[in-house]
This record gives structure tokens, C-alpha cells and sequence, in this order.
């Protein structure tokens, strides 16, 4: 894929009507924003395109409204949280691409904000249908992609609307496209990856995809075991993807041929059983893997591998990371993930972090601010990690 695309600073937005895909897919609880986390990373673009001269006309998702109107996923909440940020008033339009939007898209003015209606009420959305894309793309002159949390799908309102409109990014999916980009096409050495999480099924082609590219590849969490019964240990009642065993041999070789460094758990936290609830107490003990417990399961990395996996994280030049080391919803199965976000802190090093949790680790832990770059999308970034294009991003122009 190429990484190399045309933002905002790259054309003229002045007098344009400019149609702005954001990610306003926001946490709700009984119709309140829980965070405004997402409002606010739009910003910049928002206010750099206002500010030079240009009129927005904005759209997202939110939820799964599956082609139906829901009024309990109107962007109206959105609206207004955004105008309380960006200090002026926020047009909401009451449809997506209907007379209200139509209208009052015709009547923006430059350095005006129109907000449409939540693109997924539209049956059209997520099978990108053309003749959605078609209206959206009516409504403005140019179309700005700065929703990366969405650029893994081709929706209309993601990626087919660049079909009739000159299509560049906006600050954030530049930042996440110049940051990752490099890091997989062009990184400092060493460069080190370090996976985690629950299963390997959920992380197969990321696997497969960064030993042709790093240094080193480091396995926590419960994915490890897997690994570990690959190579002949008894891993106890630990998590296991059975299936995924012959998987897990040919990755093994293919680190060998490649001369990739593969570093696996030599010790684990164990217990009886998963902890219930998830945080509640829980007895562990530490052992080698080469003595697990039968009738315990592995839920944490041990001390030594703390040790191993911080050391190796500390000597690279680049570090993505992706999945907890452990059941880090629990304070006592915690050190492992926190071990490694503390290394990632560190490090002397262009360090990244995709995924959910792992980014959600890192905030909780107070450790963000000391990542280059926390990746705003999941499922995208996993995707991106794969290799894999992204409909969202190869539908702009190149630079
Ligand atoms: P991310 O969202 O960062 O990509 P995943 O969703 O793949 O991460 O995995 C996170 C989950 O993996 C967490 O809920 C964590 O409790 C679980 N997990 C980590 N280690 C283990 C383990 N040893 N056994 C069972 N589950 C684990
Ligand atoms: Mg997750």
C-alpha cells in the first residue's frame, strides 16, 4: 500500500465546500457522551479547515443502526458536545443526504460546520452504494478522509464517495499513515514487535506479516500458549487454540528461516481458575514453563519474562505493540502488561500501540503520553499491521 498521500495542507481548501468523514463513533449511556475522547482528536483538522476559509459539511457513524433510523443514535449529542468544543455553533441537519442536508449544505457558508445525520441510517452506507456515495459527494467539492477508524471498510461514506470527489486526509489518518507507514515500509533497527491478547485465530496474518518485517517478535498473553504447546510444553488448563497448533510450527520455522528472533514466556502467573469476577481476588503462583501446573491455567508472564520481554523493548529503535500481556483487568495479573508499557515508555525509540485494550492499558497505567503514537483504530491498525490496504486510505490521492 501506499502511504504516501495528499492531506489538507496539500491542496486549497479556500471557498470549497469540503465533505469531512470523521470518526464520531462515541461511547453512550442513556443518551450521554461517556467520553469525547473522538470529538476532540477531530479537532485540528476541523479547525484548521475552518480557519482556512473553507465550509465543513461533516459526517460519521455511530452504533450499528443496520440501515434503520434509531433517534437514540442521532449525531444531534455529537452536535452539540462539538460546538461546546469548537466554540461556535455546529448545523445539524436531520438527515444524511435528504432536502435538510441538501439545503443547508447549499447554504453553508465558508467557515461555517454542518454535522449530518448518522451515516449507517442509510441502507446504503456499509454496502457501498453508489448512488449514496454519489449524493454524498454532491453536497461538497472535496471529500476529506479522517476517520481511521473506519478506513478497513468500504462504506460510502469511507471510501466510495473519493469515486466523485477529489479525496485527500485529514491530521489524523496523516499521523497514523506517516507513523505506521514507516514503521512497517521503512523502520529503525531493531525493530521489535510484541503481540498479546487472547487468541491467536484473532491475530494469525499479523503474525504471518510482521516476521517479514521485524527484528524481533515477542508473544504474551494467552496467545503464548499456544506457542509454547507447539513447542512440545504442558501448558496446564491455560487458553489453548488447538486448531491453531500447525499454525503456530510454521511460524516457528518461518522465525528460524528468516532469522527473526521469536521470544515466548519462560515462566507464567498461574492459577486454579479464572478469576470471577475478572478483577476479584486471586491466588497465583509463578512457574517455569517448562512445570505448569496441570490443573492450573497460565493468565500473567512471569517475572523473568517481565525481565526478558523489558530488556528486548529497550533496545529497539521502533516497537509496536499490540494486545495485553495478560488478564490486566485483574490488579494482580497486571505486572506483565504494565512491565511492558513501562518498557515502551522508556524506550529510546518510535514506539506505537494499536489495539483496544492494549491502548486502554496504557491510558489507565498513565503511560500515554509517553507513546509516540496510540492508534486511534482497532480493528483498522490490525489491519494495517497485516499489510493489508485499507479502503479508506488507498481511495486518496497520491502525493
Ligand atoms: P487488543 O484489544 O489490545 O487487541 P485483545 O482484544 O486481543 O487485545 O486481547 C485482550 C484480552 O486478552 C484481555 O481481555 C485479556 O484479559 C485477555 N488475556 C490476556 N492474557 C490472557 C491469558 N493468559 N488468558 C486469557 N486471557 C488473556
Ligand atoms: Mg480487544
Amino acid at each position: 500500500m501506499n502511504y504516501n498521500k495528499k492531506s489538507i495542507e496539500d491542496i486549497d481548501v479556500r471557498g470549497k465546500k469540503v465533505l469531512l468523514r470523521c470518526d464520531f463513533n462515541v461511547p453512550l449511556k442513556a443518551g450521554k457522551i461517556t467520553s469525547d475522547k473522538r470529538i476532540v482528536a477531530a479537532l485540528p483538522t476541523i479547525r484548521y479547515l475552518l480557519d482556512h476559509g473553507a465550509a465543513v459539511i461533516a459526517c460519521s457513524h455511530m452504533g450499528k443502526p443496520k440501515g434503520e433510523w434509531k433517534p437514540e443514535l442521532s449525531l444531534a449529542v455529537v452536535a452539540a458536545r462539538l460546538s461546546e468544543l469548537l466554540g461556535q455553533e455546529v448545523l445539524m441537519a436531520k438527515d444524511v443526504v435528504g432536502e435538510d442536508a441538501q439545503a443547508k449544505a447549499a447554504a453553508l457558508q465558508p467557515g461555517q460546520i454542518l454535522l449530518l445525520e448518522n451515516t449507517r441510517f442509510m441502507k446504503g452506507e456499509t454496502k457501498n452504494d453508489p448512488e449514496l456515495s454519489k449524493a454524498l459527494a454532491s453536497l461538497a467539492d472535496i471529500f476529506v478522509n479522517d476517520a481511521f477508524g473506519s478506513a478497513h471498510r468500504a462504506h460510502s461514506s469511507t471510501a466510495g464517495v473519493a469515486d466523485y470527489l477529489p479525496a485527500v486526509c485529514g491530521f489524523l489518518i496523516q499521523k497514523e499513515i506517516s507513523i505506521m507507514g514507516k514503521a512497517l515500509s521503512d523502520p529503525a533497527r531493531p525493530f521489535v514487535a510484541i503481540l498479546g491478547g487472547a487468541k491467536v485465530s484473532d491475530k494469525l496474518n499479523v503474525i504471518n506479516n510482521l516476521l517479514e518485517k521485524v527484528d524481533t517478535l515477542i508473544i504474551g498473553g494467552g496467545m503464548a500458549f499456544t506457542f509454547l504447546a507447539a513447542q512440545g510444553y504442558g501448558i496446564g488448563k491455560s487458553m489453548l487454540d488447538s486448531e491453531k497448533l500447525g499454525y503456530c510450527k510454521d511460524m516457528l520455522q518461518k522465525a528460524q528461516e528468516k532469522g527473526v528472533k521469536l521470544l515466548l514466556p519462560v515462566d507464567t502467573v498461574a492459577a486454579k481458575a479464572f478469576p470471577d469476577p475478572i478483577d476479584g481476588p486471586i491466588e497465583t503462583v509463578t512457574a517455569p514453563v517448562d512445570a505448569m501446573p496441570e490443573d492450573m491455567l497460565g493468565l500473567d508472564i512471569g517475572e523473568k519474562t517481565r525481565q526478558l520481554y523489558a530488556d528486548a523493548v529497550r533496545a529497539a529503535k521502533t516497537v509496536v505493540w499490540n494486545g495485553p500481556m495478560g488478564v490486566f483487568e485483574n490488579p494482580t495479573l497486571a505486572a506483565g502488561t504494565i512491565a511492558v508499557a513501562q518498557a515502551l515508555a522508556e524506550a529510546d525509540a518510535v514506539t506505537i500501540v494499536g489495539g483496544g485494550d492494549s491502548a486502554a492499558a496504557c491510558e489507565q497505567l498513565g503511560f500515554a503520553d509517553k507513546i509516540t503514537h496510540i492508534s486511534t483504530g482497532g480493528g483498522a491498525s490490525l489491519e494495517f499491521l497485516e499489510g493489508l490496504e485499507l479502503p479508506g486510505i488507498a481511495c486518496l490521492q497520491d502525493k
